[in-house]
């Protein structure tokens, strides 16, 4: 299937051309023709499968063939999505496929100063792209109107649901034309999720892309186990060998994230954090230098990093192994993508294994562990201070079997830790 015979304007295919896109990825193959036909889609898939396109591509189409004479551009199309990153990558994938066209787009989201996206809002836009709590606050200062919108696409609807914004959702539900295509993705597919579908789309088809697909087939995966107080030493021996090139490193935390990058500057190595306290500002210019290959190693937690779009990012590592293990498989997704190969490592230490467990289930396969590493898992450092305090034997004996205190150990700390991961993460 090409591009060309999904039947797309001309001056969308040489906007294709000109980004180097050569077939459509499947999530597009598929759901292209679905949305030319006019009908709702619920889309479930992840970012990096060329999810962007699979919508934008369909409704740049359909706003050419409905463009008719108008006095005022008025907004036709409303993409909301969670993250600032997100909104911005789409809006410029909106503004790379659509430039031969006189298709106008914009994007807004929070954090920032209003006064430039209302300006842009004035000129007249056919697309916005934005994120719900700016998006609510323009329409209650009337400076947003939904009243003409034709197109709309929540995005990552299951983040958004994490991140709280179910309420500003269905606000801006009832704000929407009765009449209109809606369009629905989301990596998984819990029950509040399903039922926020039932409440969007009409007479719609789905489309999934399985995640099994994304990671296994293109991303080379590795397991290390190690302790806590070792895993910035096998950070740091990672991005001095093997994985020597841009890498994309994941905390759990915000607080871990600024802990790893003053490590990394302490051993010579450049990199910036990216998270929820950061301003739009610090968050930019990390990501800018980061491609530019000013930072070796940008590090991120689970939200932030949503909107990273980096093409060909080579390395993930995985510092902390998510207590989501869709989240996982999200994170690995970030290398690897349209073709390109990659490697992914993730730490592991005694606490996480279950993680690890849950992780290789969703995934069904088993992740290969590299176990000749300087700084592989001891038993005798995770031992517990109060323990290792009682004296040689019990020492002994522990070392000599780590296996199965490995398992007590483990399963004792399971639900401890997921609480805890809960209320800390991002
Ligand atoms: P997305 O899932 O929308 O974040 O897209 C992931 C990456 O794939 C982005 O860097 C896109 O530019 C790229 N991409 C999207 N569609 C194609 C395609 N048909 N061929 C090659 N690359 C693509």
């Amino acid at each position: 299937m090409t591009f060309k015979e999904l039947g797309l304007d001309e001056s969308i295919l040489k906007a294709l051309q000109d980004q180097g896109y050569e077939n459509p990825t499947p999530i597009q193959a598929q759901s292209i023709p679905i949305l030319l036909k006019g009908k709702d889609l619920l889309g479930v898939a992840q970012t990096g499968t060329g999810k962007t396109a699979a919508f934008a591509i369909p409704i740049l189409q359909q706003l050419l063939e409905g463009e008719g004479p108008r006095k005022k551009r008025k907004i036709r199309t409303l993409v909301v999505t969670p993250t600032r990153e997100l909104a911005i990558q789409i809006d410029e994938n909106f503004t790379a496929y659509a430039k031969y066209t006189n298709i106008k787009n914009t994007v807004i989201f929070g954090g920032v100063n209003q006064t430039k996206q209302v300006y842009a809002l004035h000129q007249g836009v056919d697309v916005l792209v934005a994120t719900p709590g700016r998006l609510l606050d323009l329409i209650n200062q009337k400076y947003i109107s939904l009243a003409d919108i034709e197109y709309f696409v929540l995005d990552e609807a299951d983040q958004m649901l994490d991140m709280g914004f179910i309420h500003d959702i269905k606000k801006l539900l009832k704000l929407l034309p009765k009449q209109r295509q809606s369009l629905f993705f989301s990596a998984t597919m819990p029950r509040a999720i399903v039922d926020l579908s039932k409440q969007i789309l009409g007479d719609f088809e789905r489309v999934t892309i399985e995640p099994k697909q994304t990671t296994a087939e293109k991303v080379e995966q590795r397991i290390y186990h190690v302790n806590k107080k070792h895993k910035t030493d096998l950070l740091v021996h990672l991005l001095e060998g093997d994985m020597n090139d841009a890498t994309l490193v994941f905390s759990r935390t915000k607080h871990g994230a600024n802990k790893i990058v003053k490590d990394l500057e302490k051993a010579g190595i450049k990199s910036a954090a990216i998270h929820g306290n950061k301003s739009q500002t610090a968050r930019q210019r990390a990501l800018g230098d980061f491609k530019d290959g000013k930072l070796q190693a940008l590090v991120a937690t689970d939200i932030a990093a949503r909107g990273i779009d980096i093409d060909e990012l080579s390395y993930v590592i995985n510092y902390d192994l998510p207590n989501v293990p869709e989240s996982y498989v999200h994170r690995i997704g970030r290398t690897g993508r349209a073709g390109a190969s990659g490697l992914a490592a993730s730490f592991c230490m005694l606490e996480e294994r279950p993680f690890l467990k849950d992780i290789e289930k969703l995934i069904q396969t088993k992740i290969p562990v590299v176990d000749d590493h300087p700084f592989e898992f001891k038993m005798e450092d995770a031992a517990e201070p109060s323990l290792k305090k009682q004296g040689g034997n019990r020492g002994g004996n522990r070392s000599k079997r780590p296996s199965n205190n490995s398992r007590s150990s483990s399963g004792g700390n399971r639900n401890k830790s997921r609480n805890k991961n809960r209320s800390s993460s991002n």
